[in-house]
């Protein structure tokens, strides 16, 4: 495997721009951090399953946290949602929660973007092999 040398000095490498990978880079840059986000195809940069929901029970509260951070999830659903629901509205209020249902390629087009734009970030096509901690 062909090994890849990088000139930058970085404070931070995150492995895969997915949804995880994405919220770090933005966190660590927008701290002043220089990052490297290494991923194995930048055409699947922020990449939804075949089910591109946003939110739920559970999951719309995770939401809601990584937007209360300052996050890029929410407002990504925001500008790519295609139809937004109130779940659970005949039960109990314990049960309710949002969910949205995105367009995938806006999504993801969205979230690319959002880091191509975002100063101190350098985003590469890589797939990592090993890290060596020292
Ligand atoms: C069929 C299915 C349906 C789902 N439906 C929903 C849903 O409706 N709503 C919902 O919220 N969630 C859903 N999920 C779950 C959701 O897809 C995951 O929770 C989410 O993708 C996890 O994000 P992640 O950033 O941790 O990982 P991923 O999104 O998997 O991203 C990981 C990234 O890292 C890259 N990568 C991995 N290894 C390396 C390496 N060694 N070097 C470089 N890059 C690497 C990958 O290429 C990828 O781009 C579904 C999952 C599946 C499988």
């Amino acid at each position: 495997m062909k090994k890849t040398t990088y000139d930058t000095v970085y404070d931070i490498i995150v492995v895969g721009a997915g949804h995880a990978g994405i919220e770090a880079s933005l966190a660590g840059a927008r701290m002043g951090c220089r990052v490297l986000l290494l991923t194995g195809n930048l055409d699947t940069v922020g990449y939804m399953s075949c089910n591109p929901a946003v939110g739920g029970l559970a999951k719309g509260h995770l939401v809601r946290e990584i937007d209360a951070l300052g996050g890029q999830m929410a407002k990504a659903t925001d500008h790519a949602g295609i139809h937004f629901r109130r779940l659970n509205t005949n039960k109990g209020p314990a049960v309710r929660g949002n969910r949205a249902q995105c367009d995938r390629v806006m999504y993801r087009t969205y979230m690319k973007g959002a880091i191509e734009q975002q100063e101190h970030i350098d985003l590469k096509q890589a797939t990592v092999t090993s890290i060596i901690a020292d």
